[in-house]
């Protein structure tokens, strides 16, 4: 079967590296990949927002399977052009990628179907979320409606900061007309993420991992796309995955389907482990990232009649297994990130991969033939070992030997877990 993935990053990578090795697979292509993913897939240049180019691509070169690694597409539509043009495709409609588009979408899921979340309330109107305000207390967690980055969500500790937030989602970035916040309860407890693949109808648990959204050691610094993960979730003990499953991924299947959405493809939940169980946080609609650089490394089944299966609606009966090693992946980020930096810088040296460890590439390009960074997040150092601890030495080993002046990363990643192991 010829397969194409979409995407750039370092999860593609990570999808790109597993599906290469499928028996199953004649050709992958890859729009518009990297460097990384040009070394397992044939690299073609497509306008992912062009769908008729997408469709008119897979008709000519027979692709039997379109992977999506990003949301945006997905919340644009692409599933559906192709869905309509009779091309398989893991992912979903654009009417079910809202469970990562539209946070008050979710949300009101959430409340018709008894959902554990946040208590929420939604707001079209600045004076009305800002008279709220004045009913509650701190700290509260404001949000834009829609796609943004990671940076839509804020944390106000106090008043003065929930209305600045408030402010700066009507006028700001994600505001303009017809903008949209959710203001909701902080949640307190341990984070951690479920994946799982979903055919429309039924969902298989597809691991679980614990990502580190701040820039800089100790969990200080901004908010960033993840600056690495380890998986399984150490947290998330299997009683925990099928509380999670039941509570809230089934219903939200089932919900799905009711209201004519049925969700195919990766739904992750990031979830909240409170003293009263696993609460949503919200949902993706695709792979996270780096959270697929550990899943990968830990995948023992071939991925691509599991993800056809759930493209086609007939995931029944698929299992899946899974290395008994823990994954860890280190980010290793321009210096600046996530704020502006430096774009083409050299990057000298990459240790080879081997069995326990490999580099996804994230944001890199050719120059000629120098390897430079081209991104924030640069490369995924990914390694596997019997223990947190273990994976960490092989992965941090590797990081020292990177050759790359203009590159930082986390010291601490999976430092929790390792608390955990070794108490
Ligand atoms: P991302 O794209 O980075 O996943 P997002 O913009 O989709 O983020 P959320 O995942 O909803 O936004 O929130 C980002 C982070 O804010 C969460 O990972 C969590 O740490 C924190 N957060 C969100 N909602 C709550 C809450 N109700 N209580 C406590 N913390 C929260």
């Amino acid at each position: 079967m010829n397969v194409l993935l979409i995407g750039s990053g370092g999860r593609e990578h990570a999808l790109a590296w597993k599906i290469s090795q499928s028996p199953m697979l004649q050709r992958l292509y890859a729009a518009p990949g990297n460097p990384g993913i040009a070394e397992c897939a044939e690299l073609v240049s497509l306008d992912e927002t062009d769908h008729a180019a997408v469709v008119a691509f897979c008709r000519d070169k027979d692709v039997g399977l379109v992977v999506v690694g990003p949301e945006a597409p997905l919340v644009a539509g692409i599933a559906d052009s192709l869905n309509e043009a009779g091309i398989a495709v893991f992912g979903p409609s654009a009417s079910a990628a809202r469970l990562e588009g539209s946070k008050g979408f979710t949300k009101d899921l959430c409340s018709r179907h008894d959902i554990p979340t946040a208590r929420y309330k939604r707001f079209s109107d600045v004076a009305a979320a800002k008279a709220y305000l004045d009913e509650t207390g701190f700290p509260i967690v404001i949000k834009a409606d829609g796609l943004a980055a990671g940076k839509g969500v804020t944390i106000a500790a106090n008043r003065a900061e929930a209305m600045a937030a408030v402010d700066s989602c009507f006028e700001g970035a994600f505001g303009g007309p017809g903008a949209e916040i959710v203001i909701e309860e902080f949640l307190e407890g341990e984070e951690a993420s479920l994946f799982c693949l979903c055919d429309g109808e039924r969902a298989l648990v597809f691991g679980t991992a614990q990502d580190h959204k701040r820039a800089f050691d100790k969990d200080r610094g901004p908010n960033t796309g993840g600056m690495g993960a380890y998986s399984p979730a150490l947290a998330m003990s299997e009683r925990l995955v099928e509380r999670a499953m039941r509570e809230i991924v089934e219903p939200t299947l089932k919900g799905m389907a009711e209201i004519g959405a049925p969700f195919t493809g990766v739904l992750y939940a990031g979830l909240m482990l409170t003293e009263t169980g696993p609460k949503l946080i919200e949902y993706n609609v695709r792979f996270g990232d780096p959270e697929s650089q550990v899943l990968m490394m830990r995948l023992e089944s071939d991925p691509l009649p599991v993800f056809l299966a759930a493209a086609k609606g007939d995931l029944a009966g698929i299992s899946v297994d899974w290395s008994r090693e823990r994954a860890l992946t280190v980010v290793m980020a321009s210096e600046g990130y996530p704020g502006s930096y430096e774009k083409g810088t050299a990057i000298t040296h990459l240790p080879a991969d081997d069995e326990t460890m490999r580099i996804f590439h994230a944001g890199t390009a050719r120059d000629g033939d120098r390897l430079v960074a081209n991104g924030g997040r640069v490369l995924n150092v990914t390694a596997r070992g019997t223990s947190v601890r273990e994976a960490a030495s092989r992965a941090y080993a590797a990081v020292e030997k990177v050759g790359w002046e203009k590159g930082f990363f986390r010291s601490d990643i999976g430092h929790r877990a390792i608390m955990v192991e070794d108490a």
